[in-house]
C-alpha cells in the first residue's frame, strides 16, 4: 500500500482509553503515514502528561498539544486554571480546543447560555494569543458559526462538524477549516459535508478514542487513512492530491514548522 504523509487534526490519545498500549497505537500510526497527531488535552492532568511527552519524545511520531474543556463540565475554577495554563505554557501549545457548545447533552436553556459565554471567552483569547481554536459543536454546528463569525474568530478548526452544508456554508465563506473523522464511512450527514465543502478546507482527523469508522470500537489515529480514502472517493481526486491538499492545510491552519 502506498503510505502519504498525513497529520491527525484532532484526537485524544493521551487519554486513559490508551494507557496500555499508547506507544503501539502511535507506531502503528506511523506505519501508515500519519507523522504528526494535534492532540487535545480536557484537563491539566492530562496536558502535563502531553507536555512531558514533548519534552521527551518515546515515539518519531510528532506530538501537538491542544488544551481545551468538555463544555458540559465548566466551572469559573476550571475555566481559570485552563486560562492560566495556556497562558503560561504559550510556547509549547499548537492550540485552544476543544472548546464549543454541545447541546445534545445540554438540553436547558440556562446551561447553554454559559456555554456560549465560556465559547466566547476561549474565542477572544485564542485571538489575542494567536493560537487557532478547535471547535466541538454537538448538535449545535449552526450556532458555534454564528459565534464565531459575530466574535471575529480567525483561525478556525470545525472538528467533526454536525450541521447540515448549509450552516457549514457560512463559515466556509469566513474562512474556516473543518476536519472530517472515519466515521463517515456510516455518516451520511458528513459524506454530504465533503461533497459540498472545497478541498482547500477539508483537513481529516480521527478524535480517536471516539468516531471510529464501525461502531462502537475504538478508534486509533491508523484509521485517518480511512478519511482519507473517503474525501478521495467523494470528491472524485487521487489519494495522493487528497493528502498533500490536506496536510498543507493543517500545516496552514496549526503553523506547524517541524514536519
Ligand atoms: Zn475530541
Amino acid at each position: 500500500m502506498q503510505v502519504y504523509k498525513l497529520i491527525d487534526s484532532h484526537c485524544h490519545i493521551f487519554s486513559s482509553e490508551f494507557d496500555e498500549d499508547r506507544l503501539n497505537i502511535l507506531e502503528k500510526a506511523l506505519e501508515v503515514g500519519v507523522v504528526g497527531i494535534i492532540e487535545s488535552a480536557l484537563d491539566l492532568k492530562t496536558a502535563l502528561k502531553i507536555l512531558n511527552e514533548i519534552k521527551h519524545p518515546s515515539t518519531n511520531l510528532k506530538i501537538y498539544l491542544s488544551i481545551g474543556l468538555n463544555p458540559c463540565c465548566i466551572t469559573g475554577h476550571i475555566f481559570n486554571e485552563t486560562v492560566g495554563f495556556i497562558e503560561e505554557n504559550l510556547k509549547n501549545l499548537t492550540a485552544i480546543g476543544e472548546v464549543g457548545l454541545d447541546f445534545y447533552l445540554m438540553q436547558d436553556s440556562i446551561g447553554r447560555e454559559k456555554q456560549i459565554s465560556y465559547f466566547k471567552r476561549f474565542i477572544s483569547l485564542s485571538k489575542e494569543e494567536n493560537l487557532p481554536i478547535i471547535v466541538h459543536s454537538r448538535s449545535a454546528g449552526k450556532y458555534a458559526i454564528q459565534i464565531l463569525v459575530e466574535e471575529k474568530a480567525e483561525k478556525v478548526l470545525l472538528h467533526a462538524f454536525d450541521g447540515s452544508s448549509k450552516s457549514a456554508k457560512l463559515g466556509v465563506e469566513n474562512g474556516f477549516f473543518f476536519s472530517i473523522p472515519p466515521s463517515i464511512t456510516y455518516s451520511i450527514q458528513k459524506q454530504k459535508l465533503v461533497e459540498k465543502l472545497p478541498l482547500e478546507q477539508l483537513l481529516l482527523e480521527t478524535d480517536s478514542p471516539s468516531l471510529s469508522p464501525y461502531r462502537n470500537i475504538r478508534n486509533t489515529p491508523e484509521n485517518l487513512v480511512i478519511s482519507l480514502r473517503e474525501v478521495a472517493r467523494i470528491k472524485e481526486v487521487d489519494l495522493k492530491d487528497v493528502a498533500e491538499i490536506t496536510f498543507k492545510n493543517t500545516v496552514k491552519l496549526f503553523n506547524i514548522k517541524s514536519l
